[in-house]
């Protein structure tokens, strides 16, 4: 399938200036590749502070980015007049934001506040009620419509909202965290519509959310570390049958660089350099041999000590050999709070 969006090494910085003068920078976005074809249901998931929303804003025409490249259909969003830029954000794209509610009115019914957004952005008469009414119909509340907002549920003053992120036939749809205020069940009845709408539409959509399970509802997972895209999730179909598995994979940058998961690396205690192996089932990863401790290291020196190029490693190894050596010959204490060895 043709690719709707292509990201190549996109950096995004904000710099925040500080009180007493002069600035910080905070690197958001830090080199982040990413494809996503046309009628793709992509879910983004990482830790808060991980780079996901700004990822969104930027691939919305909020934000610009710092460097690199943001490319969607043919436009390269760091390249755009600012007049462009703001052409693309009300005709190329929709957003549905965590709390769907911010941009409506409550005392408004949901009818009018989808015809709201419609009359603003120009659209008159007889042709603002058809298309908000079909706008209903997509999301399934047209039964709802002449309630108030404050009378209907979280789940569907959510599908208000998302009726009103299709008003302008967006072809992405971008939603931040679009369920983290409603209850599992909810939640779910929103991934369906989404699910649906990309399907009837063929919608390209992107989901951000902190709910790993997301992988059930979306083509696709991944998840972004540190600004960067650290592992996709897929789903697989089993040879015989018709069931999926997930299987989570790990990401290579364009330059062929990978991101080992935190836990594997600290399992097998590997800091900063690692053995690369060939071998029959593929390439082997493992702590390189000369930073165990060898028999003639310990016998020459009689203790261990520091490797040169390496100082904090070796004796960070050595202060959990003393923590289980302690651990053992201390009598553990009846009061918790009490072992202050
Ligand atoms: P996420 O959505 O994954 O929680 P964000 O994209 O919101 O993460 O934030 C990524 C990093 O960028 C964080 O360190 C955050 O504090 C910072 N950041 C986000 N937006 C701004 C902004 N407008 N100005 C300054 N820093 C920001
Ligand atoms: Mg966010």
């Amino acid at each position: 399938m043709e690719p709707l969006i292509v990201c190549e090494n996109l950096v995004k910085i904000y710099r925040l200036e500080q009180e007493g003068g002069g600035s910080v920078e905070v690197q958001a976005l830090q080199g982040l590749d990413i494809v996503v074809s046309e009628g793709e249901m992509l879910g983004i998931v990482g830790a808060s502070g991980s780079g996901k929303s700004t990822l969104l804003n930027v691939l919305g025409g909020l934000d610009r980015p710092t460097g690199g490249r943001a490319v969607v259909g043919k436009q390269d969003l760091g390249q755009l007049s600012p007049a462009a830029l703001d052409e693309y954000r009300r005709h190329t794209v929709g957003f549905v934001w965590q709390q769907g509610a911010r941009n409506l009115i409550s005392y408004l019914t949901a009818l009018e506040n989808i015809e709201l957004p419609l009359t603003l952005s120009g659209e008159v008469g007889k042709a603002t009620r058809e298309r908000a009414l079909e706008l209903l119909d997509l999301v399934g509340l047209r039964e709802r419509m002449d309630h108030r907002l404050e009378e209907l549920s979280g789940g569907e003053q959510q599908r208000v909202a998302v009726a009103i992120a299709l008003a302008n036939h967006p072809k992405l749809l971008l939603a931040d965290e679009p369920t983290g205020e409603l209850d599992t069940a909810t939640a779910q009845t929103i991934y369906d519509l989404l699910r649906q709408l990309n399907k009837k539409l063929g919608l390209t959509m992107i989901i951000v959310s902190h709910d790993p399970g997301i992988a059930r509802h979306v083509d696709r997972v991944v998840a972004v570390r540190d600004g960067k895209l650290a592992s996709e999730t897929l789903r697989v179909q089993k040879a015989d049958s018709e069931e999926h598995h997930l299987v989570e994979l790990a990401v290579l940058d364009a330059a062929g660089r990978l991101q080992i998961p935190r836990e594997y690396l600290e399992q097998f205690n590997i800091r900063r350099r690692v053995q690369v192996e060939l071998t029959d089932q593929g390439i082997l990863i493992r702590p390189p041999e000369r930073e165990h401790p060898s028999h003639e290291q310990v016998a020459s020196s009689g203790e261990q000590e520091p490797a040169e190029s390496e100082p904090l490693e070796v004796s960070s190894t050595l202060l959990k050999v003393w923590q289980s050596l302690k651990s053992r010959f201390t009598r553990v204490p009846k009061d918790p709070n009490g072992d202050e060895g």
